[in-house]
């Protein structure tokens, strides 16, 4: 039953296949059995067995609420919990209890969605690999994959103790969770690729929405003017059944839009005859590696030959929205960080000679330098002297980038086909070699300019690479266009048709058959 889809389980769930209990026991099993993935950072177990009697209740009475009644579901520990320890995988939040839930967590809990745990992260979602959080690392649940384990064998580099592979991030807990079948729908963040990221390289569907479609309120924020709630799943049409439940406008959260958007389901049969599919061509990156690139023309032929019309597009300012982020983000965390100070929340120094002592050291000891490092360049950035020449400056080529999109989207342009990330998931030893922000700065080099220009992207898993680790695609759409997109990526799912994981749990997961030597050879 953990293998089905979102939809599939809805529908075993209704005809008593299975029973919200049986299934909730089931992926707390998993989620046992897959610990050291270190996907959750706290399993919300007493939580979701209630839950799941709720909904059973309501399936034996016939009145089920909706489309996530009795479904196992994840969220990113940086969504406010009521009641549940919420940590952003930072010492600064650890033991912090919101009394409130986010406005997207209600939705879920609302729809009778049962809730298994809070998922791990980068601190304060900093970061493209789920490697830099308190709770130490995630691991991609592809590196314990038969498929995987195949290839190291076949290569010869099956060794006791295999180098294991990173999740990408920030939201890598969700991805994992998703990807290891732990639950059906996982929330992410999406800031600057924080959803799509982990999504490509665990294999699994993840949505960006459109900015202002879908509340943040109660998302710790990141970069309030970009940060998103994503949506990670295990096929197209459940990203589109969650995203149902969670857009809306919310009195709450000022930036989301009020009459923007229409309720709607895909179709089943779906025609992409004389629809126009743009492939900017500023994302033939340095880096890219050679299999994600044959993907992606693969990806064009697939539509073309579909009747679809495949025309190249050029996004001129792309090539500065790196640069351009950090100077926005960190501006933006050195405003949001500075809550953070010892007194109302998590953490509090025993430093405490004086109040400031108390702020300085609280801060120092609670945050990762990653973070630190964010705060100091923002506070950098705006000085009164360097105002106008960073901050206003970067806000500016914001625009451009933004203006880009537009300019391809009004010249009849559906839909930019493009990578979601330059390669296959980095082995951890190798991607840790570089600091958190060159690793962002290549990670998230196809996944930005979607935040900064507020557009709706889906990363799509096509293939396995030569390590046959998940290789994926992103579809980018038109604001509050997400009908459409999603349209169009379903069509292009089926077309690729993905290869199911095959997860090898056992009692000694996560160990390899030993590498042959000369002697047993
Ligand atoms: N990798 C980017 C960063 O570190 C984006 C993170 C995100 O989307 N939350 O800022």
């Amino acid at each position: 039953m953990l293998g089905l889809t979102l939809r599939e389980v809805c529908v075993a769930l209704r005809e008593g296949h299975i029973s919200p209990k049986e299934l909730c026991h089931q992926c707390l099993n998993l989620i046992k059995k897959t610990k050291f993935i270190n996907a959750y950072i706290t399993v919300t177990e007493e939580v979701a067995l209630k839950q799941a009697e709720k909904a059973e209740k309501r399936l034996l009475k016939g009145e089920p609420l909706g489309p996530l009644d009795g479904i196992p579901v994840a969220v990113k520990d940086n969504f406010s919990t009521a009641n549940i320890e919420t940590t952003c995988a930072s010492q600064i939040l650890k033991g912090y209890i919101p009394p409130f839930n986010a406005t997207v967590v209600n939705k879920l809990l609302n729809q009778g969605a049962v809730l298994m745990g809070k998922t791990n992260m980068d601190e304060f979602a900093m970061g493209s690999g789920s490697t830099d959080g308190i709770f130490g690392p995630v691991r991609n649940p592809w590196g314990y994959s038969r498929q995987y384990k195949e290839k190291l064998i076949a290569t010869g580099q099956c060794t006791e103790e295999p180098d294991w592979v990173i999740t990408g991030g920030s939201s890598g807990g969700s991805a994992a969770a998703v990807a290891a079948l732990t639950c059906f729908a996982a929330l992410g963040s999406d800031t600057g690729g924080s959803t799509r990221n982990p999504a490509a390289h665990c294999g699994v569907v993840g949505l960006k929405p459109t900015y202002g479609l879908v509340s943040r309120h109660g998302l710790i924020p990141l970069v309030n003017s970009m940060d998103v709630p994503g949506i990670l799943t295990r096929s197209v049409d459940d990203a589109a059944t969650v995203l149902g439940v969670l857009y809306g406008h919310d009195p709450k959260d000022s930036t989301t839009a009020e009459h923007s958007f229409e309720s709607f389901s895909l179709p089943d049969e779906v025609n992409v005859k004389n629809i126009s599919i743009g492939i900017p061509k500023e994302y033939h990156a340095p880096g890219l590696s050679a299999e994600v690139l044959s993907q992606w023309m693969k990806a064009a032929d697939t539509f073309e030959r579909a009747g679809a019309r495949v025309v190249e597009v050029s996004l001129p300012h792309t090539q500065h929205s790196i640069v351009c982020y950090h100077v926005l983000c960190t501006a933006e965390v050195a405003s949001n960080m500075a809550r953070f100070d010892g007194l109302e929340y998590g953490h509090r120094s025993t430093v405490d000679s004086s109040t400031e002592t108390m702020y300085a050291s609280t801060r120092h000891e609670g945050f990762n330098d990653v973070v630190r490092g964010r705060i100091l360049s923002g506070n950098f950035f705006l000085l009164k002297q360097n105002y106008d020449r960073y901050f206003v400056k970067a806000q500016k080529v914001r625009r451009l980038i933004a203006e880009d999109f537009i300019k391809v989207f009004s010249s009849g342009v559906d839909v930019l086909l493009t990578p979601t990330t330059l390669s296959d998931a980095a082995c951890y030893k190798d991607f840790i070699k570089e600091d958190n922000r060159t690793r962002s700065a290549q990670e998230d080099i196809f996944t930005q300019s979607a935040n900064m220009a507020g557009l709706p992207a889906v990363s799509i898993p096509v293939a396995l690479s030569a390590r046959n680790l998940p290789v994926s695609l992103q579809l980018i759409g038109q604001r509050f266009r997400e009908e459409d997109l999603l349209t169009i990526a379903k069509w292009f799912e089926q077309q690729v048709n993905f290869e199911a994981i095959d997860l090898q749990i056992s009692d000694n997961i996560g160990t390899l058959p030993k590498k042959k030597t000369a002697s047993t050879a």
